[in-house]
């Protein structure tokens, strides 16, 4: 029987999480397209994962409603069909909240949360036709915050409210889920004008009860079995990713 080419979308899959993951899924013969603002980080990592299979790079803005129409145009005219759309793309400001201003405030609201909103109302007639799948990546910060994180935490929270929403209205035919990620280390995983070799404390590593901080690879794996036909029975669910971290009294 010939093999199905799935094409996955990944916003912000030039780097960090979203690179791991953009890996994952191309060595498991998927076509990765990468949706992300910074071309030199989205040609660089089309090149380093050229040889690995059909990789993508469509400069995109995810909070730009006519951008989103063009990458779900130009992603069928190039391949045909949607299987994935990995809704990762993301960034914090924090500062104090009398300091915060109304454009900042916007712009994580409109890149963390209402980037989601348009990717998934471009692309779910396309998920539909072939049973695909969407899945959003949150934060433990939907969930606890540090100070000084308001327009993160609120983008965060409304993620994972935005991800049982869509799972009850796209219903059977799109699976909707949500991963909130506790501390990821992604210092290795940024474009190399950017790339940092993490220097994590033993301190970093054993206050997690896990043992230790997160790597993108611990997200990217989640995502795969998120996509793949054993998870068939989730949608609408959130699984925290953090190393226990949200389950720990922090009394002191
Ligand atoms: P990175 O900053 O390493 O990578 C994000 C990528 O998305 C960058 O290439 C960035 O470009 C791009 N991007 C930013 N804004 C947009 C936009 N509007 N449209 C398309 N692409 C955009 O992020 P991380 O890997 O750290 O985080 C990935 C996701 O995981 C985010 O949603 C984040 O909130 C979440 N997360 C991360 C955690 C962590 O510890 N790393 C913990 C919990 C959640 P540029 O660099 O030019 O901005």
């Amino acid at each position: 029987m010939p093999q199905i080419n799935r094409i996955a979308i990944i916003t912000g899959g030039a780097q960090g999480i979203g690179k791991s993951i953009t890996k994952a899924f191309l060595e498991k013969g998927w076509t990765a397209v990468i949706a992300d603002t910074d071309r030199e980080a989205g040609e660089e990592t089309a090149r380093e994962f050229d040889t690995l299979g059909t990789i993508t790079f469509i400069q995109t803005d995810v909070s730009e409603e006519k951008q989103v129409e063009r990458l779900v145009e130009k992603t069928i005219l190039l391949f045909g069909r949607i299987d994935a759309l990995i809704n990762n793309a993301g960034i914090s400001i924090n500062k104090p909240l009398t300091t915060l201003t109304i454009e900042e405030w916007n712009r994580v609201l409109g890149t963390n949360l209402t980037g989601i909103f348009l990717c998934a109302k471009h692309s779910c007639s396309h998920l539909q036709r072939v049973g695909g799948c969407i899945i959003n990546i949150a934060s433990t910060r939907a969930f606890m915050s540090e100070a000084c994180t308001e327009a993160y935490s609120a983008s965060k929270g409304g993620v994972v409210a935005l991800t049982h929403a869509l799972a009850v209205s796209l219903g059977s035919g799109i699976r909707v889920n949500c991963i909130s990620p506790g501390w990821i280390e992604t210092g290795l995983w940024k474009k190399k004008s950017r790339r940092i070799t993490p220097a994590l404390s033993a301190e970093d590593h054993l206050q997690h009860p896990a043992g230790r901080v997160g790597t993108p690879e611990d997200i990217s794996s989640l995502v795969l079995y998120l996509v793949s036909t054993e998870a068939s029975f989730l949608t609408g669910s959130n699984l925290i990713a953090d190393g226990g971290m949200t389950r720990k009294m922090m009394y002191s």
